[in-house]
Protein backbone atom coordinates (compact mmCIF):
# COMPACT_ATOMS: atom_id res chain seq x y z
CA UNK A 1 0.00 0.00 0.00
CA UNK A 2 1.41 3.56 -1.13
CA UNK A 3 2.22 5.89 1.81
CA UNK A 4 0.46 8.81 -0.14
CA UNK A 5 -2.55 6.90 0.37
CA UNK A 6 -2.52 6.08 3.92
CA UNK A 7 -1.12 9.97 4.75
CA UNK A 8 -4.81 10.64 3.28
CA UNK A 9 -6.72 9.05 5.93
CA UNK A 10 -4.28 10.35 8.84
CA UNK A 11 -6.60 12.72 11.36
CA UNK A 12 -3.13 14.40 12.81
CA UNK A 13 -2.64 17.15 10.31
CA UNK A 14 -1.27 19.06 11.96
CA UNK A 15 1.45 16.98 12.93
CA UNK A 16 2.35 15.92 9.27
CA UNK A 17 2.07 19.68 8.16
CA UNK A 18 4.51 20.75 11.07
CA UNK A 19 6.79 17.69 9.60
CA UNK A 20 6.22 18.81 6.10
CA UNK A 21 7.10 22.22 7.18
CA UNK A 22 10.37 21.04 9.42
CA UNK A 23 11.45 19.35 6.37
CA UNK A 24 10.92 22.04 3.54
CA UNK A 25 13.04 24.62 6.31
CA UNK A 26 16.03 22.00 6.13
CA UNK A 27 15.79 22.04 1.87
CA UNK A 28 15.57 18.68 1.87
CA UNK A 29 12.78 16.70 0.10
CA UNK A 30 13.33 13.35 1.69
CA UNK A 31 10.64 11.16 2.96
CA UNK A 32 10.28 11.32 6.93
CA UNK A 33 12.10 8.18 8.94
CA UNK A 34 9.41 5.50 10.59
CA UNK A 35 9.45 6.00 14.68
CA UNK A 36 9.53 2.45 14.35
CA UNK A 37 10.04 -0.69 11.91
CA UNK A 38 8.64 -3.96 13.22
CA UNK A 39 7.93 -7.39 11.57
CA UNK A 40 5.51 -8.95 12.59
CA UNK A 41 5.24 -12.69 12.45
CA UNK A 42 2.16 -15.13 12.97
CA UNK A 43 1.14 -18.52 12.65
CA UNK A 44 4.84 -19.62 13.30
CA UNK A 45 3.64 -23.66 14.03
CA UNK A 46 7.20 -24.46 14.37
CA UNK A 47 7.61 -28.82 14.84
CA UNK A 48 11.27 -30.46 14.06
CA UNK A 49 9.94 -32.06 11.35
CA UNK A 50 9.14 -30.99 7.97
CA UNK A 51 12.23 -28.71 7.66
CA UNK A 52 10.38 -26.28 9.54
CA UNK A 53 13.07 -24.52 11.50
CA UNK A 54 15.39 -24.30 8.31
CA UNK A 55 12.52 -22.34 6.81
CA UNK A 56 11.82 -20.53 9.42
CA UNK A 57 15.42 -19.34 9.82
CA UNK A 58 15.03 -18.42 5.77
CA UNK A 59 11.92 -16.26 6.72
CA UNK A 60 13.48 -14.29 9.38
CA UNK A 61 16.86 -13.99 7.14
CA UNK A 62 14.16 -11.63 5.63
CA UNK A 63 12.69 -10.06 8.10
CA UNK A 64 16.18 -8.99 9.59
CA UNK A 65 17.32 -7.51 6.08
CA UNK A 66 14.76 -4.74 6.76
CA UNK A 67 16.30 -3.56 10.22
CA UNK A 68 12.94 -4.68 12.24
CA UNK A 69 13.07 -3.05 16.00
CA UNK A 70 11.29 -5.98 17.75
CA UNK A 71 8.92 -8.69 16.67
CA UNK A 72 5.16 -8.58 17.39
CA UNK A 73 4.07 -12.57 17.21
CA UNK A 74 0.84 -13.37 16.36
CA UNK A 75 0.46 -16.60 17.97
CA UNK A 76 -0.11 -20.26 17.06
CA UNK A 77 3.91 -20.29 17.83
CA UNK A 78 4.35 -23.97 17.84
CA UNK A 79 2.53 -26.47 15.47
CA UNK A 80 -0.76 -27.76 18.22
CA UNK A 81 -0.57 -28.99 21.86
CA UNK A 82 -4.28 -28.34 21.84
CA UNK A 83 -6.05 -31.63 20.39
CA UNK A 84 -7.20 -34.14 22.23
CA UNK A 85 -4.27 -36.97 21.71
CA UNK A 86 -0.97 -34.84 22.19
CA UNK A 87 1.27 -35.77 24.76
CA UNK A 88 3.54 -34.27 27.32
CA UNK A 89 6.59 -35.28 25.53
CA UNK A 90 4.99 -33.81 22.04
CA UNK A 91 4.42 -30.02 24.14
CA UNK A 92 8.03 -30.41 25.30
CA UNK A 93 9.59 -31.47 21.84
CA UNK A 94 7.11 -28.40 20.30
CA UNK A 95 8.53 -25.77 23.11
CA UNK A 96 11.99 -26.84 22.75
CA UNK A 97 12.27 -26.80 19.04
CA UNK A 98 10.41 -23.05 19.67
CA UNK A 99 13.49 -22.23 22.20
CA UNK A 100 16.44 -23.22 19.32
CA UNK A 101 14.01 -20.87 16.91
CA UNK A 102 13.80 -18.29 19.36
CA UNK A 103 17.44 -18.48 19.90
CA UNK A 104 17.86 -17.31 16.51
CA UNK A 105 16.39 -13.61 17.52
CA UNK A 106 18.22 -13.09 20.68
CA UNK A 107 18.64 -9.62 21.18
CA UNK A 108 15.08 -8.85 19.56
CA UNK A 109 12.36 -8.76 21.89
CA UNK A 110 9.42 -10.72 20.45
CA UNK A 111 5.57 -9.37 21.84
CA UNK A 112 3.60 -12.47 21.43
CA UNK A 113 0.05 -13.41 21.21
CA UNK A 114 -1.37 -16.42 22.57
CA UNK A 115 -2.89 -18.90 19.75
CA UNK A 116 -5.32 -21.68 19.81
CA UNK A 117 -2.71 -24.16 19.24
CA UNK A 118 -0.66 -22.88 21.61
CA UNK A 119 -2.33 -24.53 24.57
CA UNK A 120 -2.31 -27.73 26.10
CA UNK A 121 -5.95 -28.95 27.60
CA UNK A 122 -5.38 -32.77 27.19
CA UNK A 123 -2.83 -32.70 30.62
CA UNK A 124 -3.64 -34.65 33.61
CA UNK A 125 -5.40 -32.02 35.64
CA UNK A 126 -5.28 -28.29 35.81
CA UNK A 127 -3.14 -28.19 38.13
CA UNK A 128 -0.42 -29.63 35.99
CA UNK A 129 2.42 -26.78 35.81
CA UNK A 130 2.13 -27.09 31.60
CA UNK A 131 -2.06 -27.13 31.51
CA UNK A 132 -3.57 -24.53 29.64
CA UNK A 133 -2.83 -20.79 29.29
CA UNK A 134 -0.41 -19.88 32.31
CA UNK A 135 2.14 -22.14 30.56
CA UNK A 136 2.01 -20.44 27.38
CA UNK A 137 2.67 -17.16 29.13
CA UNK A 138 5.66 -18.43 30.55
CA UNK A 139 7.04 -20.41 27.01
CA UNK A 140 6.43 -16.84 25.28
CA UNK A 141 8.00 -14.82 27.55
CA UNK A 142 5.00 -12.65 28.45
CA UNK A 143 3.88 -10.52 31.19
CA UNK A 144 0.51 -11.74 30.98
CA UNK A 145 -2.44 -13.27 28.94
CA UNK A 146 -3.12 -9.64 27.67
CA UNK A 147 -1.32 -6.85 28.09
CA UNK A 148 0.15 -3.59 26.78
CA UNK A 149 3.31 -1.38 26.64
CA UNK A 150 4.63 1.83 24.72
CA UNK A 151 6.72 2.47 22.73
CA UNK A 152 8.51 5.20 20.12
CA UNK A 153 5.54 6.81 21.19
CA UNK A 154 3.47 4.41 20.06
CA UNK A 155 1.11 2.17 22.53
CA UNK A 156 0.49 -1.91 21.90
CA UNK A 157 -2.07 -3.63 23.33
CA UNK A 158 -1.86 -7.53 22.99
CA UNK A 159 -5.07 -9.22 22.80
CA UNK A 160 -6.10 -12.45 24.31
CA UNK A 161 -8.91 -13.67 22.25
CA UNK A 162 -9.07 -17.34 23.48
CA UNK A 163 -12.41 -17.51 25.09
CA UNK A 164 -15.82 -18.28 24.49
CA UNK A 165 -16.69 -17.63 21.08
CA UNK A 166 -13.02 -16.14 20.00
CA UNK A 167 -14.20 -12.97 22.24
CA UNK A 168 -12.32 -10.86 25.41
CA UNK A 169 -13.37 -12.07 28.94
CA UNK A 170 -15.27 -9.78 30.80
CA UNK A 171 -12.38 -9.00 32.83
CA UNK A 172 -10.43 -8.38 30.15
CA UNK A 173 -12.76 -6.02 28.25
CA UNK A 174 -12.46 -4.11 31.49
CA UNK A 175 -9.00 -3.85 31.46
CA UNK A 176 -9.05 -2.52 27.75
CA UNK A 177 -11.52 -0.11 27.94
CA UNK A 178 -9.42 1.34 31.30
CA UNK A 179 -6.18 0.66 29.07
CA UNK A 180 -7.52 3.02 26.44
CA UNK A 181 -9.20 5.75 28.89
CA UNK A 182 -6.11 6.47 30.39
CA UNK A 183 -3.83 7.10 27.05
CA UNK A 184 -3.40 10.84 26.13
CA UNK A 185 -5.36 12.50 23.49
CA UNK A 186 -4.23 11.07 20.21
CA UNK A 187 -1.49 8.87 21.45
CA UNK A 188 -1.55 6.34 18.18
CA UNK A 189 -2.64 2.61 19.35
CA UNK A 190 -2.00 -0.69 17.55
CA UNK A 191 -3.74 -3.55 18.74
CA UNK A 192 -2.57 -7.01 18.05
CA UNK A 193 -4.55 -10.39 18.47
CA UNK A 194 -4.54 -13.91 17.10
CA UNK A 195 -7.85 -13.82 15.39
CA UNK A 196 -9.01 -11.25 13.06
CA UNK A 197 -11.12 -8.43 14.52
CA UNK A 198 -12.46 -7.53 11.31
CA UNK A 199 -11.57 -9.00 8.43
CA UNK A 200 -12.30 -9.71 4.74
CA UNK A 201 -11.48 -13.88 4.91
CA UNK A 202 -13.75 -14.89 8.02
CA UNK A 203 -16.88 -14.39 5.00
CA UNK A 204 -16.06 -17.69 4.03
CA UNK A 205 -13.07 -19.28 6.37
CA UNK A 206 -14.84 -17.81 10.10
CA UNK A 207 -12.11 -17.40 12.91
CA UNK A 208 -13.26 -13.88 13.28
CA UNK A 209 -13.80 -11.90 17.09
CA UNK A 210 -17.45 -12.50 18.52
CA UNK A 211 -17.08 -9.10 19.74
CA UNK A 212 -16.77 -7.28 17.06
CA UNK A 213 -19.43 -4.93 17.43
CA UNK A 214 -18.20 -3.83 21.33
CA UNK A 215 -14.77 -3.53 19.90
CA UNK A 216 -15.44 -1.55 17.12
CA UNK A 217 -17.49 0.98 18.92
CA UNK A 218 -15.06 1.04 21.74
CA UNK A 219 -12.38 1.93 18.88
CA UNK A 220 -14.70 4.53 17.81
CA UNK A 221 -14.75 6.29 21.03
CA UNK A 222 -10.81 6.27 21.00
CA UNK A 223 -10.91 7.22 17.39
CA UNK A 224 -7.93 9.86 17.47
CA UNK A 225 -5.94 7.06 18.93
CA UNK A 226 -6.65 3.87 17.45
CA UNK A 227 -4.67 3.39 14.36
CA UNK A 228 -4.22 -0.42 13.20
CA UNK A 229 -5.64 -3.83 14.48
CA UNK A 230 -3.27 -6.79 13.11
CA UNK A 231 -4.11 -10.35 13.69
CA UNK A 232 -3.04 -13.89 12.36
CA UNK A 233 -5.06 -17.19 12.49
CA UNK A 234 -6.25 -17.24 8.81
CA UNK A 235 -3.25 -18.43 6.92
CA UNK A 236 -4.74 -15.49 4.61
CA UNK A 237 -3.35 -12.20 3.98
CA UNK A 238 -6.40 -9.61 3.94
CA UNK A 239 -7.10 -5.93 4.76
CA UNK A 240 -9.98 -3.99 6.20
CA UNK A 241 -10.39 -0.56 7.17
CA UNK A 242 -13.39 0.71 9.39
CA UNK A 243 -14.09 4.20 10.92
CA UNK A 244 -9.99 5.41 10.53
CA UNK A 245 -8.93 2.02 11.97
CA UNK A 246 -6.55 -0.50 9.52
CA UNK A 247 -7.00 -3.60 10.06
CA UNK A 248 -4.22 -6.46 8.75
CA UNK A 249 -4.45 -10.40 8.97
CA UNK A 250 -0.99 -11.00 7.39
CA UNK A 251 -0.88 -14.37 6.72
CA UNK A 252 1.70 -17.17 7.90
CA UNK A 253 5.01 -17.64 8.25
CA UNK A 254 4.34 -21.68 7.68
CA UNK A 255 2.04 -20.77 4.78
CA UNK A 256 0.25 -24.16 4.56
CA UNK A 257 1.73 -25.32 7.60
CA UNK A 258 5.20 -25.80 6.54
CA UNK A 259 3.46 -28.32 3.77
CA UNK A 260 3.21 -27.83 0.30
CA UNK A 261 -0.59 -27.54 0.64
CA UNK A 262 -3.92 -29.16 -1.05
CA UNK A 263 -5.87 -28.55 -4.07
CA UNK A 264 -6.75 -25.41 -2.99
CA UNK A 265 -3.41 -23.83 -2.71
CA UNK A 266 -3.14 -21.52 -5.79
CA UNK A 267 1.04 -22.13 -5.66
CA UNK A 268 2.65 -25.27 -3.92
CA UNK A 269 3.48 -24.06 -0.01
CA UNK A 270 0.12 -21.31 -0.67
CA UNK A 271 -3.07 -21.58 1.54
CA UNK A 272 -5.54 -20.74 -1.09
CA UNK A 273 -3.87 -17.26 -2.53
CA UNK A 274 -1.84 -16.81 0.46
CA UNK A 275 2.18 -16.84 0.04
CA UNK A 276 4.31 -17.96 3.30
CA UNK A 277 5.29 -15.07 4.61
CA UNK A 278 5.08 -12.22 6.96
CA UNK A 279 5.13 -8.48 7.27
CA UNK A 280 6.65 -5.22 8.38
CA UNK A 281 5.89 -2.13 9.69
CA UNK A 282 6.76 1.42 9.56
CA UNK A 283 4.90 2.99 12.02
CA UNK A 284 5.49 7.23 11.70
CA UNK A 285 5.26 10.03 14.59
CA UNK A 286 2.19 11.02 13.45
CA UNK A 287 0.08 7.73 13.53
CA UNK A 288 0.74 7.23 9.93
CA UNK A 289 1.78 3.73 9.03
CA UNK A 290 2.52 1.31 6.37
CA UNK A 291 1.90 -2.59 6.48
CA UNK A 292 3.76 -4.58 3.51
CA UNK A 293 3.56 -8.45 3.50
CA UNK A 294 6.62 -10.28 1.50
CA UNK A 295 6.18 -13.80 0.59
CA UNK A 296 9.00 -16.01 1.41
CA UNK A 297 9.80 -19.02 -1.43
CA UNK A 298 10.06 -21.87 0.46
CA UNK A 299 10.57 -24.19 -2.86
CA UNK A 300 14.40 -24.78 -2.87
CA UNK A 301 14.26 -25.23 0.71
CA UNK A 302 15.65 -29.06 1.89
CA UNK A 303 13.51 -31.21 4.66
CA UNK A 304 15.57 -32.28 7.45
ZN1 LIG B 1 -5.01 -19.97 15.16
Amino acid sequence: MERAALAAVAPLFGASAARAAASASAGVNHSPQPVLTIGHITDIHIEPANGAPAMFRKCMDQVLAHKVDFFLNGGDSIMAADYKDITRDRVTELWTCWDDCRAYLKGYDIYSCIGNHDTWWAAPNQEDSMYGKDYVVKRLGMPHRYFSFDRGGWHFVILDGNNKGVSLDEEQMAWLVKDLDGLAANTPVLLMSHYPIIGVTPYWEGGMHSDYKELKTLFYKHKDKIKVCLSGHQHLQDSASYNGVQYFCNGAVSGFWWGKGNEKSATPYYYEETPPGYAVLKLYADGTLENHYYPVDYSSSTAG
